[in-house]
C-alpha cells in the first residue's frame, strides 16, 4: 500500500513513523519548504503524546531536547497565586510532559523518519490538489521544475493551518478564525524562577503571559525559557509563523508585571527574537475523510494554544490513523473509523479551548477580584478550582486514570511482530526497525 502525506511538520512526520511501526513501508512525504530549518519556538508535548512517542521508541530522544515541567501554576495580573497542579509523572501519569523547541522536535522526527524509512521526504513540493478514483488517489505538487504527480492508495493532508487539501475539500471554509488576541512568542535566557521546572501563566483572557523552561538551569542559575505574551490589540488575523517584530512595544505592554518571582518585562526584553502571531483556530469540520483522502493535525483541527494541545493532538491523530489502516479491512473503512475516532474528540477540545480551557480559573479570578486578593479561596473555592482542571483533562482525553488505562494504539500484529523480533535478536538494536520494536515492547510491558 502506498501512502502519500502532504506536509512534513510534526503531524506528517509522526504519521510516517506511526505507519512504519504499524508495518507499512511505501510512504512518501511531500513538503512545501525547500529546506526543513527547524522553525518555531516552544511547544508542549502532553503525557498522551509522550505515550505515543514512547511506543514509537523515540521518547528518550525527544525528552533530551527539553525539560519535563513538574508543575503548572496560574497567577493573576498582580502575580498572586491562583492554582497549581503537578504535571507529567508527578501528576500520576506513566509518561512525562515535555517542553521542547518545536524546530528541534521537527528535526529529530525527520532524523528518525530517515533512519527508519530512508529518504522519503521530498522537499520543495507544494501540494495543489487531488483527484480520486475507485482504485487510487493522485496528488499534484508544484515544484521549481514544474508540476509533479504522486499516486497512492491513501492521501493524508498534514499541511498545517493553511491546508490546501482542506481548502479543496471545503472551498467555502475561508481563512482561520481570529480571536482578536495577538500572541508574541520568543525564547530568552533569564534567571531560573520558582523550582526551575514550573510552567506559569499570569493574567487572564484579555492579557496574559506564559513562560516555561526549555532547558534546565545552568551553573550560573540561568535558563532558557519559552514565553508567550498575549493581548487584545487590533491588527490583523493574518497567520504567519515567522513574522519577527520589535520587542520594545511589547515590553511596555507588560511594564508593570514585575513580580518577586519573575520579571516579565525583562524576560520579554531579553528575547533573541519576538515572533508575532494572531490567536487563530479553525471551525470544526463535519467530515475529515473522503474515500481515500483524509486530513490530520492542524489541517483538520487547528486550535488555540491554551491547553498546549496543538502538537499533541496531531500525534494522537497520526497514531490512530496508522492503527486504523493496519486493522480495518479496507482503506475507506480505516479512514472512516479514524474520522469517527478523532473528529468528535478534537471538536470538543476545540470548543473547550475557545472557552479558555483550564485557564478559566484566571478569568474567574479577574471577574471576581480585578484588583487582586489576599488568598485565592476568598474568590474561588478549592473544589471549583479542582473541577475546572479535571473537566479539561477528561475532555482532552488525558485524565491520568483514562490515559494510563487506555489500550495501546500499536496494532496487535505489529506489536507481536516487533516484540518477537526484539526477543529473537537482542543485538539488532542498531537497526531502524528495532528502535520501534524496543519502544513498543517497553511501552506494552509498562
Ligand atoms: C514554521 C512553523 C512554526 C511553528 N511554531 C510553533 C511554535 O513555536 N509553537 C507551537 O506550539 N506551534 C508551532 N507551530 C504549529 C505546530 O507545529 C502545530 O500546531 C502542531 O504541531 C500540529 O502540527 P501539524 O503537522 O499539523 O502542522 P505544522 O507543524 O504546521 O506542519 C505543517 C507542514 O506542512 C507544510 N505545508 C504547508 N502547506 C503545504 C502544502 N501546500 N504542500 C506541502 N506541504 C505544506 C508546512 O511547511 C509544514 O511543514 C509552528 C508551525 C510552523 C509551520
Amino acid at each position: 500500500m502506498t501512502i502519500v502525506i502532504a506536509g512534513a511538520g510534526i503531524g506528517g512526520l509522526v504519521t510516517a513513523l506511526s505507519l512504519e511501526a504499524a508495518g507499512f513501508r511505501e510512504i512518501e512525504i511531500y513538503e512545501r519548504s525547500s529546506q526543513i530549518r527547524g522553525l518555531g519556538v516552544g511547544l508542549n508535548l502532553l503525557p498522551h503524546a509522550m505515550r505515543e512517542l514512547t511506543e514509537l521508541g523515540i521518547d528518550a530522544r525527544v525528552a533530551a531536547l527539553g525539560v519535563a515541567p513538574s508543575t503548572l501554576s496560574y497567577y493573576n495580573r498582580q502575580g498572586q497565586h491562583i492554582w497549581s497542579e503537578p504535571r507529567g509523572l508527578a501528576a500520576g501519569y506513566q509518561w512525562p510532559q515535555c517542553s521542547v523547541h518545536r524546530g528541534k522536535l521537527q528535526l529529530t522526527l525527520l532524523e528518525a523518519v530517515e533512519e527508519r524509512l530512508g529518504n522519503v521526504v521530498r522537499l520543495g513540493h507544494k501540494f495543489l490538489d487531488r483527484t480520486e478514483t475507485e482504485t487510487g488517489v493522485t496528488a499534484r505538487f508544484e515544484t521549481q521544475d514544474g508540476i509533479v504527480e504522486a499516486t497512492g492508495d491513501v492521501l493524508i493532508g498534514a499541511d498545517g493551518i493553511h491546508s490546501a487539501l482542506r481548502r479543496q475539500l471545503f472551498p467555502n471554509d475561508g481563512e482561520p478564525v481570529w480571536s482578536g488576541l495577538t500572541l508574541w512568542r520568543g525564547t530568552a535566557v533569564i534567571p531560573a524562577f520558582l523550582d526551575g521546572a514550573t510552567m506559569i501563566m499570569a493574567g487572564d483572557d484579555e492579557q496574559k503571559f506564559v513562560a516555561y523552561p526549555l532547558e534546565p538551569a545552568g551553573e550560573d542559575g540561568r535558563m532558557r525559557v519559552n514565553f508567550i505574551a498575549e493581548k487584545r490589540v487590533g491588527g490583523s488575523g493574518d497567520a504567519d509563523w515567522n513574522r519577527a517584530i520589535d520587542p520594545a512595544p511589547i515590553v511596555e505592554l507588560f511594564r508593570d508585571w514585575q513580580y518577586d518571582w519573575l520579571d516579565v518585562p525583562s524576560t520579554i526584553a531579553a528575547a533573541d527574537e519576538i515572533l508575532e502571531y494572531p490567536m487563530v483556530d479553525r471551525n470544526a469540520l463535519p467530515q475529515w475523510s473522503f474515500g481515500r483522502t483524509t486530513l490530520l493535525g492542524d489541517a483538520a483541527h487547528a486550535m488555540y494554544p491554551n491547553g498546549s494541545n496543538g502538537g499533541s493532538q496531531a500525534i494522537l491523530d497520526a497514531r490512530t490513523l496508522a492503527f486504523r489502516l493496519a486493522t480495518e479491512s479496507s482503506v475507506k473503512d480505516a479512514l472512516a473509523a479514524y474520522d469517527a475516532d478523532r473528529r468528535p474528540a478534537t471538536a470538543t477540545l476545540l470548543e473547550m479551548t475557545r472557552q479558555t480551557g483550564p485557564e478559566r480559573v484566571m478569568v474567574i479570578a479577574r471577574e471576581r477580584a480585578p484588583e487582586g486578593f489576599e488568598h485565592v479561596h476568598e474568590v474561588i473555592s478549592a473544589a471549583e478550582l479542582e473541577q475546572i482542571a479535571a473537566d479539561y483533562k477528561r475532555a482532552a482525553g488525558f485524565h491520568p486514570d483514562s490515559l494510563n488505562a487506555r489500550s495501546s494504539l500499536t496494532p496487535p500484529a505489529a506489536a507481536s511482530a516487533t516484540a518477537a523480533s526484539a526477543s529473537a535478536s537482542a543485538s539488532a538494536s542498531a537497526s531502524a526497525g528495532s528502535q520501534a520494536a524496543s519502544g513498543t515492547a517497553s511501552a506494552t510491558s509498562a
